[in-house]
């Protein structure tokens, strides 16, 4: 590790966070070893519009889609499918770099495929704004016989990798089988048309070696992750999110794209080619190092490979790739990991992948974009492409050159698995700069047991079987560790191929807090404890029951309650939210008894029975007699993060997105009912009209619902609740025990939190309805800032969330945790449905 790569300027940025009146991260200049936050300050300083892309992002909580596209085809190779045409459309960003404009590459593709035998093109998805995902297969013809060989090679390889080893047929003629994704990040445009370069090579040259490659080789090629953020010139998709923190997620149709692509291709090495970041840099990465990869089988390639690439781009001969940093050479831990599976490098391997993140050199995006001349953006994109270029055939050089070694190791990654082996002890310089701030490793449970019946393990169980994690059921009731499981519980047997994606998801994580002074993005994350499923680690047995294998969860929806009988419905999950507003917009009656129990008139018992049927959420029989007050669907104006949104938007509620000049251009409150307040809306800056409208509408008793440093600073401005916002350190993230208090949020959710950037609430005149745990970190890192304040230890016992009245009237809740942060915690949805719908009156 280079010590001299300090980072003193960072360090103090993010320090300066713990203050309210400075929510922001620190800032990302130009220097290499600093970058962009996916949880940059724009989430809470620019609130999301309601643009018609996001409405279309709007899907059933229930359904997270099956692989919508599978490698298997009764066809050989090549696969030619003429790609739909888009429309010119003048006002792609791409354009004024010199680069390949989004509807000019399906016309390339095609004239490729008709130019070539070597190529295949089809779409494996659509972008959130509804744009084709292409992807490329390079390799020599096959005939349908030689690629269902392949096939089967592909699946032994996982399946049976004891036997795969055996096979000498297939060590001789499996096709090391490399891919390339480009452009996730939307305005990180190179990597497409350097990858398209390497296409057009691969397609058209007559040389011997390239044709001896192709032979031995496939190479898949994701053109660009991104067309929304290509031709906008945005990080994110048209929905806001950044792709590349949505891994483990899915929540968003590009990385379950890339999801399927991966499972399907399985590829050896992977690049996802971004950039800018002033050199070029090439994973791999700095620790924390992920605990729960097969890290040995991973360094062994990924230093030697990134090595390579970085003598590509010397090669190119330009002043500005003299060098490469590879982080885990050149950086300090903490600067640039591989800890969390958000990242589709780190995701890819736990498939089986050798993944590096490539960050081209030269700055194209941002401001730059806008102010330099543009044959200095052009030489910079030429020089950026030569680079993306570069890498890539060096990574495809790097696997055919080490194929029987990475096949070998792949082999070895998945038999680990099936056999449940500890992952060996790596020892100090395996390879060199290895020590022991790079030793990350794990034990695994010997199986996860998650009780059936709910919508959130069916969610998670579709979840993990769509990222190739296998579930089995239970045929019968049983035992394990003196707890009794119902028939039908499902089982997660850790002795299977990929178990250390399997564990990756469900484990609770770690604190990584005293390992390191920083991290990249977020460290912590769990669907086993935010998914809001029961999740049960069994450490060392597996239950002794006959089970089935699984495709999919069970059914869960009924409606348990004679006819005739009005029926009442628990919000205890974000389904259950979305099944409220559905009724609530077919115009039915609807009456609550509390923040959370909803009752439903007898005569709309088919609608509810089509409900429980789509979205898995169950009915029961209303007390009789029970009466409730009726209430509407909320009108909600929001000033929220896309993230935030999105998650609305999935619950079902209509929302009119609002912001400081939304407000101040003369937006009517007049009849809106709650008035969300995380991201891009302050008081302060309010015109004096729209202070005035702010002020009816709290004085008229309109309800406020508030997240975060932006939310707090609202309250306090607006005089919402007399709670004091104070802030835990600016990066602090993960995930946190909370005790539940209150009769709103409080009453029925998790004993577990998400934070970025916590806050905690102080004073009185306010219920408390969560307070963080005795010692609330359970995974992620939180710092005390350098004075011993704002820390975990300061947030033990505090309010985390809180509820009250308003001086109008109004009711009121405010966030300190991140109840949706990036779409993932969804066992915590319907806790912020309840306070939302409770502020709504
Ligand atoms: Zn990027």
């Amino acid at each position: 590790m280079d010590l001299s790569r300090t980072l003193t300027g960072f360090g103090a940025a993010l320090l300066a966070t713990a203050l309210l009146a400075n929510p922001a991260t620190g800032a990302p200049g130009d220097t290499p070893s600093t970058r962009d936050f996916g949880n940059g300050p724009e989430r809470n300083e620019i609130a999301a519009v309601d643009a018609a892309a996001a409405l279309s992002a709007r899907t059933l909580l229930a359904e997270e889609p099956a692989s919508a596209w599978s490698l298997k085809s009764r066809n050989g190779y090549p696969r030619q499918n003429t790609l739909p045409v888009w429309p010119d459309n003048p006002e792609d960003r791409s354009i004024k770099l010199g680069l390949i404009p989004y509807h000019d590459i399906a016309p390339k593709l095609n004239a490729l495929q008709r130019a070539s035998d070597r190529v295949s093109a089809e779409i494996v998805g659509k972008s959130a704004g509804g744009r084709d995902l292409y992807l490329v297969t390079v390799t020599a013809p096959e005939r349908a016989g030689e690629t269902a060989r392949q096939d089967r090679w592909r699946e032994l390889i996982e399946e049976n990798p004891a036997a795969a080893k055996r096979d000498r047929a297939l060590r001789a003629g499996y096709k090391t089988p490399v891919w390339i994704n480009a452009n996730i990040h939307g305005n990180e445009w190179e990597g497409t048309d350097g990858a398209l370069r390497v296409i057009e090579r691969l397609a058209t040259a007559t040389d011997a070696a390239t044709k001896g490659f192709l032979e031995r080789s496939r190479v898949y090629v994701t053109v660009t992750n991104n067309p929304d953020g290509r031709i906008a010139g945005t990080r994110a998709n048209s929905a806001g999110f950044d792709i590349n923190r949505d891994h483990a997620t899915g929540s968003q149709p590009e990385s379950r794209a890339v999801r399927d692509v991966v499972i399907g291709t399985q590829p050896f090495v992977m690049l996802d080619e971004h950039g800018y970041t002033g050199t070029t840099l090439i994973e791999p990465a700095t620790p924390p190092h992920g605990q729960n990869y097969e890290y040995d089988l991973y360094i062994k390639h990924a230093l030697p490979n990134a090595l390579g690439m970085e003598s590509a781009i010397q090669r190119l001969g330009y002043p500005e790739t003299a060098a490469a940093d590879i982080p885990f050479r050149d950086y300090v831990p903490g600067d640039w990991d591989d800890w969390p599976p958000i990242f589709t490098p780190m995701y890819a391997i736990y498939h089986g992948a050798i993944g590096h993140t490539v960050e081209i050199p030269l700055r194209v995006n941002n401001a730059d974009y806008t102010n330099l001349p543009v044959e200095e953006l052009r030489r910079r994109a030429r020089i950026n492409t030569d680079v993306a270029a570069a890498t890539i055939e060096a990574a495809l050089s790097y696997a055919d050159t080490n194929r029987v070694t990475l096949l070998a190791d792949q082999i070895e990654q998945f038999r680990r698995g099936w056999a449940g082996e500890a992952s060996p002890r790596i020892p100090d310089g395996f390879v060199p700069g290895f020590g022991p701030e790079d030793r990350y490793s794990t034990t695994f449970p010997r199986a996860y047991l998650i009780p059936a019946g709910t919508p959130a393990a069916a969610r998670l169980v579709d979840h993990l079987i769509a990222n190739d994690v296998r579930v089995v059921r239970a045929r019968h009731d049983f035992t394990v560790n003196g707890n009794r499981y119902r028939d039908g519980t499902y089982i997660v047997d850790m002795h299977q191929p990929k178990r250390g994606l399997a564990n990756v998801l469900l484990e609770a994580g770690r604190d990584i807090s005293d390992l390191v002074p920083q991290m990249y993005d977020i460290s912590g994350w769990s669907h086993g404890l935010l998914w809001g499923a029961g999740v049960d680690a069994s450490l060392r047995t597996l239950p002794r029951v006959h089970t089935s294998p699984v495709t999919r969860a069970a059914p869960t929806g009924s409606v348990d309650a004679p006819r005739g009988r009005d029926l009442s419905l628990s919000l205890r999950d974000g389904n259950d939210v979305r099944a409220v507003n559905e009724l609530l917009t077919r115009g039915i009656k609807l009456r609550r008894t509390d923040a959370g129990a909803v009752v439903v008139p007898a005569d709309a018992r088919s609608e509810a029975t089509a409900l429980a049927k789509t979205l898995g959420v169950r009915f029961s029989a209303a007390p009789r007699g029970v009466k409730g007050e009726v209430f509407d669907q909320p009108v909600i104006a929001a000033a929220v993060s896309a993230d935030e949104l999105f998650a609305l938007k999935e619950m079902g509620f209509p929302v009119q997105t609002v912001s400081t000049a939304v407000l101040n251009a003369g937006f009517d409150l007049s009849t809106v009912d709650t008035l969300i307040v995380s991201s891009g809306l302050s008081y302060t800056a309010l015109n004096a009209t729209a202070r005035a409208a702010v002020d009816a509408f709290l004085a008229r008793g309109g309800g406020v619902l508030t997240r975060g440093a932006t939310g707090a600073a609202f309250n306090a401005a607006a005089k919402v609740l007399p709670a004091t916002a104070v802030a835990g350190r600016g990066d602090a993230n993960g995930v946190v025990t909370v005790t539940n208090e209150g009769p709103i949020v409080g009453a029925g959710s998790p004993p577990h939190a998400f934070v970025y950037s916590p806050l905690w609430f102080t004073g009185t005149g306010f219920t408390v309805e969560q307070r963080y745990g005795a010692d609330p970190l359970v995974a992620g890192h939180w710092l005390p800032a350098g004075t011993g304040t704002n820390g975990p230890a300061q947030a033990a016992g505090q309010a985390a969330v809180v509820s009250g009245v308003t001086p109008g009237g109004g009711n009121a809740v405010l966030f300190g945790t991140e109840p949706l942060f990036r779409a993932h915690p969804k066992g915590l949805y319907a806790g912020y449905a309840r306070a939302l719908f409770w502020t709504a009156g």
